[in-house]
């Protein structure tokens, strides 16, 4: 027996079968199930994604998953260290007023000898693919298993993840899997930081210095009008202002991560490293228009 009841509407389940007993009975008051994959150690970037879901349908019933996937995490990152402060997660789960939160351990996900896995296809090999081989496989696997035993309507994903928003949304088509995938803006800090649950791991210098990954994004923006090679020339001028930002990429791409048009909407990405803290973000760009 798993199932822990925190408040009047939020109960948690780390085992699959009786998650599916408690969506079965939310699912037979006609209600649509929503559902927003999460890693845990929320902050307000999650909450506004819960806050999606919620408002997504009036009756709609919202599920958090809270999984750290060790599947999506390489030799050397940072699996061991990641925080997992459950009880404050399950406290903002219920001041958000989700339903059912999931939190299964890897040996659920995972039982042994369980071997098969979702392959991304070549943008899986790409951008965060190539400095994390494995990762998207590992993130589409996890994201797989979620969608099944959870069916949902809808499942919400923030576009501060945007290559996995990307490659979730195609794996959806690409599989038939019967759920909308939406995106969520990036929630930021005051100065424009992407909210992370890696933030924490920043010392004060690193977190002024990280503000510099946001700006060089949006100097890249506005450079948009003058095109491709302006927006790049703008952004990386931005970021060698901040010796401390070790860049891992910078690319402009379209917005399914092809390859960038001359004119219209685009995608600026940026992965750079502070220390052994990683970081990544990205904004929209509209290319040669407005000139
Ligand atoms: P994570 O717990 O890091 O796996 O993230 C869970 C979900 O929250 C993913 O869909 C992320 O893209 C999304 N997310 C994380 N940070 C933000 C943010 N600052 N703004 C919007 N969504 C976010």
């Amino acid at each position: 027996m798993t199932a822990t009841k925190l408040s009047a509407q939020l109960a948690v389940h780390s085992e699959p079968a009786e998650l599916r007993a408690a969506i079965r009975t939310l699912r037979g008051t006609g209600r649509p199930v929503h559902l927003v994959p999460t890693m845990g150690a929320l902050h307000a970037g999650h909450r506004e994604l819960v806050r999606r879901a919620r408002a997504g349908a009036p009756d709609a019933a919202t599920v958090v998953s809270i999984f750290v996937n060790p599947l999506q995490f390489g030799p050397g990152e940072d699996l061991d260290r990641y925080p997992r402060p459950l009880d404050t997660d399950l406290d903002a789960c219920a001041e958000e007023g989700v339903e059912l939160v999931f939190t299964p351990g890897p040996e659920t996900m995972y039982p042994a000898g369980a071997s098969t896995t979702v392959h991304p296809g070549p943008l899986g090999a790409q951008l965060e693919g190539l400095v994390r081989p494995g990762h998207f496989a590992g993130v589409l696997t996890a994201v797989a298993k979620l969608f099944n035993i959870v069916a949902p309507d809808r499942a919400y994903f923030g576009e501060k993840d945007y290559q996995q928003l990307t490659l979730v949304r195609r794996m959806g088509r690409d599989l038939d899997l019967p759920v909308e995938v939406c995106a969520v803006p990036t929630a930021r800090e005051p100065d424009g930081l992407a909210l992370s649950s890696r933030n924490r791991y920043l010392s004060p210098t690193q977190r002024r210095a990280a503000a510099g990954l946001v700006a060089a994004l949006r100097a890249g923006a506005a450079a948009g009008p003058r095109g491709a090679a302006a927006v790049l020339a703008a952004a990386a001028q931005t970021l060698a202002a901040q010796p401390e930002l070790h860049l891992d990429y910078l690319e402009l791409r379209d917005p399914e991560l092809g390859v960038v048009p001359a004119t219209g909407a685009a995608r600026l990405l940026v992965a750079a490293r502070l220390g052994t803290t990683r970081l990544i973000d990205n904004v929209p760009v509209a290319l040669g228009v407005g000139e």
